[in-house]
């Protein structure tokens, strides 16, 4: 028996599987199981508000489930899937009011792990997931974070994501173009392709409607992280708590955006499993306003207990 033969008997018989995703890996369903829906909500200890992600395997297959696909969407979907692209749209009936927590409209995207794709495409229909994770805690990158955390579940392996952070979620509004979790395709990216095919979309980036992933403390380890603007000795520390720095570890943050999100995640990991008071984690003022990093910087801030300076996410 092959793994992909072994998730899909496990879907079919209406329980959960983990699988690989470019981005992080998931807790996957069959759309069609409302208990194995009910399931990915009971493992990740996640509140029923909290809507997961469609995943298909094809634009045709997304098409099926929504009503109001657009050109725009074709021209998105054309060019970032398969990718680290969520889009929202309005749901059609055979997606379930479990799967969005009550709304009209559904996340979904086309992931690029072959794995993944041949699962969904000898299942028929497409996978729900969202990371497969426990609710606000650190999404995993390799098969081991998520067995480490779910002995009993069957995973299929597909090595280190090559992303490493979640997708960026955007919803598409006549002309305008909202982001509501920034990711590695980025606002510039998107710009770029909508000036290239004379498309006079705008796009910003907005809080969520709902509160889920834009839950001020998310993605969080055990050991508390304080996030540095510089070098830690060039900061005021008098605002931290003294025994946060009696044993520290230290990671600068990658000056390639790429790279920085394949490793975000295994360090938060990391650090959890040593000894120590805290962990420091220094960006660069170039990052601080780079787009390719907003992403990154969304999840290292929702992960962070402390600022050096202590204002370096401004409140909005
Ligand atoms: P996860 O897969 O764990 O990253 O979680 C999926 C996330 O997608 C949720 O936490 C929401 O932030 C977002 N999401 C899912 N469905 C919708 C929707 N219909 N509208 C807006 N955001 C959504
Ligand atoms: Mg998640």
């Amino acid at each position: 028996m092959t793994e992909i033969d072994k998730a899909y008997k496990i879907l079919k018989e209406n329980g959960v599987v983990g699988i690989p995703t470019e981005t992080v890996y998931g807790l996957a369903a069959s759309i069609q199981s409302q208990a194995g829906i009910n399931r990915i909500f009971e493992l990740k200890e996640r509140p029923f508000f909290d809507p997961l992600i469609v995943h298909v395997n094809s634009i045709t297959q997304a098409k099926e489930y929504v009503s109001n696909w657009s050109p725009l969407c074709e021209l998105l979907a054309n060019h970032f899937w398969p990718g680290p692209l969520t889009l929202i749209l309005t749901k059609k009936n055979s997606i379930s009011d479990k799967i969005t927590s009550g709304l009209k409209t559904v996340a979904i995207r086309m992931p690029s792990n072959k794995k993944t794709l041949e699962l969904i495409t000898r299942l028929g229909h497409p996978l729900a997931a969202p990371s497969a994770n426990k609710f606000t805690k650190t999404s995993p990158t390799k098969l081991i974070d998520v067995t480490s955390v779910f002995p009993d579940l069957f995973v299929i392996d597909g090595g280190k994501c090559t992303v490493g952070i979640e997708s960026t979620i955007l919803e598409i509004l006549h002309n305008q173009i909202k982001i509501y979790r920034p990711g590695m395709i980025s606002k510039q990216e998107i710009n770029t392709l909508l000036s290239q095919n004379n498309i006079p979309a705008t796009i910003s980036y907005h809080e969520s409607p709902i509160a889920p992933g834009s839950l001020k403390h998310h993605y969080m380890p055990k050991t508390p992280i304080i996030t540095t603007l510089g070098p830690l000795h060039e900061q005021d520390t008098s605002s931290l708590p003294k025994h946060l720095l009696q044993k520290t570890a230290s990671w600068k943050l990658p000056i390639n955006a790429a790279i920085a999100a394949r490793e975000i995640y295994g360090h938060f990991r990391k650090l959890d499993q040593q000894e120590t008071t805290s962990m420091i984690i220094e960006i660069t003022p170039k990052q601080r306003i780079d787009d390719h990093f907003k992403g990154i910087l969304n999840r290292l801030f929702k992960a962070s207990s402390y600022f050096l300076p202590e204002d370096l996410v401004e409140e909005s």
